[in-house]
């Protein structure tokens, strides 16, 4: 994602540039996020596509860049093949975290083929487990559960989103979960997996056996950051980049899911997983690789859909600040503050749609901000 809207923006502002595209996977650029939402719900799978070969870009499809040669300014890929660059961008994303278990009964769903594969064996009248209560966790258990399917959902915090939703949301969105039939078993984690008859046995931390027929992983993802090492980038939880999306070596760029970049709102360093980074930061860098460049300075926002429930958020969702909760609907629609030193650090718009630019405003402002005062302050547009 990140790759395809940084092509568009070299050509955009460059339409003389020659502009390749590597990907280790055979498909074009996709969309990701309804991998795990809109397909299941009935979207088609046509939409997802990105068409960046129709922006005039080279695509070399189902080729894995093995090394970066940053003085010769070449890639090689894993077919022997090198490729110069006047500048080059690396937005590698991210990979699954991996389970001990080698067996096909495993799916880190990251691809539009972990989504094929799935979808097909969502279609047999199997047992899933879905291992994880974060983005993917949640998104996938509801996924398979609207497909009809029995889900057993292992998390070993006592809550769902636990690490982003203040306490008492995350225990209502378990609460919610069951409603919808999951079997979710909060506070185990993940002992062992052992391949059995067919099955895969999860053992729990909580010393029961759970016998599934599929494991979906949702155990996050590390960001790819292998080829800027072996180039000498300096990479610090992500390739470090500066305010114009540049590495520490010359005409080398970094974006997306793999960047560690500085927001100046919130006066940290950051590496964002989602998609409005993607596009936006992919963007900015093709405009700075296209000698267009200005300060990176957006502040991403997030979403995800939950069965009926859906948000946006934007900012530091971190549920150890104080946490302001202004519902209209307990845990069905309203907004949380995630409050720092009487700053603004993050906002949740649960059910609440419209808002992301205010959020955005609200967490710009130098407060300080008490609770009495910010309540109504973003209502649902
Ligand atoms: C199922 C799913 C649902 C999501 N839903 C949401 C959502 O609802 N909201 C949201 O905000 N975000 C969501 N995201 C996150 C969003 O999709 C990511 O932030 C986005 O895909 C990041 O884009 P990227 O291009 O930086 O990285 P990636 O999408 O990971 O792409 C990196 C690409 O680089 C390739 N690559 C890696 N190494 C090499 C190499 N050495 N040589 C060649 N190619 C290589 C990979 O094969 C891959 O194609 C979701 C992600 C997933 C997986």
């Amino acid at each position: 994602m990140t790759a395809d809207a940084a092509a568009r923006a070299i050509r955009a502002a460059d339409p003389g540039a020659a502009v390749g595209l590597i990907s280790a996977e055979p498909h074009p650029p996709y969309a990701r996020p309804p991998l795990s939402k809109g397909l299941w719900k009935g979207d088609p799978e046509s939409g997802i596509w990105r068409g960046t070969e129709t922006a005039g870009v080279d695509l070399r499809l189902g080729r894995r860049v093995t090394a970066i040669d940053a003085t010769g300014k070449t890639v090689t890929d894993n077919r022997g093949d090198a490729v110069a660059y006047g500048k080059l961008l690396l937005a590698t994303g991210g990979t699954p975290r991996r389970l001990p278990l080698d067996t096909g009964q495993i799916i880190y769903f990251r691809t539009y083929d972990d989504y094929r594969r799935l979808r097909a064996l969502a279609n047999e009248r199997l047992r899933f487990a879905v291992l994880g209560g974060g983005f993917i966790g949640t998104e996938i258990a509801a996924a398979l559960r609207t497909a009809g399917r029995d889900v057993v959902m292992l998390v070993p915090e006592d809550g769902l989103g636990a690490r982003v939703f203040p306490a008492d949301l995350s225990h209502a969105l378990v609460d919610y979960y069951r409603e919808q039939g999951v079997e979710l078993r909060t506070g185990e984690g993940l002992a062992g997996l052992t391949p059995r008859g067919g099955k895969v046995i999860v053992q729990t931390t909580g010393g029961r056996e759970v016998p599934v027929d599929v494991v979906v992983a949702g155990l996050g993802i590390q960001p790819n950051v292998d080829l800027a090492e072996q180039a000498g980038l300096r990479v610090e939880n992500g390739v470090v980049v500066d305010e114009l999306l540049r590495t520490s070596a010359p005409d080398i760029f970094a974006a997306g899911d793999v960047a560690n970049f500085f927001n100046p709102t919130l006066g940290i360093r950051m590496r964002v997983e989602h998609e409005d980074n993607a596009n936006t930061m992919g963007a900015a860098a093709g405009r700075a690789m296209a000698g267009q460049g200005a300060q990176y300075t957006h502040l991403p926002f997030f979403y995800s859909d939950l069965f009926a429930l859906g948000y946006e958020a934007v900012g530091e969702l971190d549920p150890r600040h104080e946490t302001v909760a202004d519902w209209k609907e307990p845990f069905r629609e309203g907004v949380v503050y995630y409050l720092k030193d009487g700053r603004v650090r993050g906002v949740l718009l649960w059910n609440t749609w419209g808002q992301v630019d205010a959020a955005r405003a609200l967490i710009a402002e130098p407060g300080p901000w008490r609770a009495g005062r910010l309540k109504g302050r973003l209502p649902a547009a």
